[in-house]
């Protein structure tokens, strides 16, 4: 069995900035502050860990107490899906739904989530695109703040679901920064990256991607001869 874990934004779908944007709005309704976000670092990096920082920059050292980031995290949710629909420029990346429907087809391959989003906010911006369904199980941000526990959570998923242990050598994170691909090799799994964030084809193979392609468009075949 093959086990091929996702990551959410930049690797399947772009929102267009509706999460940021979201995150602002939450800042601003609790805690007055604005443009929270400005120059916090928040790709590959999980929600809880970017609220942290960001509460940390903006209001002190002590202000991430459990109760804030939970409050600042619902707030969050309660934003996100209206800037989701909202947002101009969400899309779906190249070739995402063609690679999925492929692997959803094979009877010895899984797919699952492995990202940084709490599951609901996952599942919101997933939802636009008609991503959802591909997707029975993952990890979340909402299982752990560090990014490695979260894509082991979503192999101990997979492994419950498929009924018996997967060998971690068929086990496959996908990610668009070098913190996914950390993550996926901390994990004791395997790592591909895909260029359709920030970083490209060459800065992900030198954080340790073994296989790394510019999309699912161009890539989809390298993709699928690299997991055989
Ligand atoms: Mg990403």
């Amino acid at each position: 069995m093959k086990l091929l874990l996702f990551d959410v934004d930049q690797t399947l779908i772009n929102t267009g900035g509706a999460g940021v944007r979201a995150l602002d709005r939450a800042f601003r309704k609790i805690l007055s502050v604005d443009n929270a976000m400005e120059g916090v670092p928040r790709h590959g990096r999980t929600d809880t860990s970017i609220v942290r920082h960001a509460l940390t920059a903006r209001v002190g050292e002590d202000a991430a107490t459990p109760d804030v980031l939970e409050t600042i995290i619902e707030a969050y949710l309660s934003f996100l899906r209206e800037e989701v629909e909202l947002s101009e420029t969400y899309r779906v990346l190249p070739g995402i739904v063609e690679i999925l429907r492929e692997l959803s087809g094979r009877a010895d391959a899984m797919v699952g989530l492995a990202t940084g989003n709490v599951e609901m906010g996952a599942r919101i911006k997933l939802d636009r695109g008609g991503l959802n369904s591909y997707f029975a199980f993952g990890g979340f941000g909402s299982d752990s703040e560090k990014r490695p526990e979260l894509v082991r959570r979503a192999a101990d998923r997979a492994c419950r679901s498929f009924g018996s242990d997967i060998d971690p050598q068929d086990i496959f994170v996908i990610g668009d920064t070098p913190l996914d691909i950390e993550a996926a090799l901390d994990a004791g799994f395997r790592a591909v990256g895909v260029a359709t964030g920030d970083y490209n084809v060459d800065e992900l193979r030198e954080s340790g991607a073994e296989c790394a392609i510019s999309d699912f468009a161009e890539g989809r075949y390298l993709f699928s001869a690299f997991i055989e």
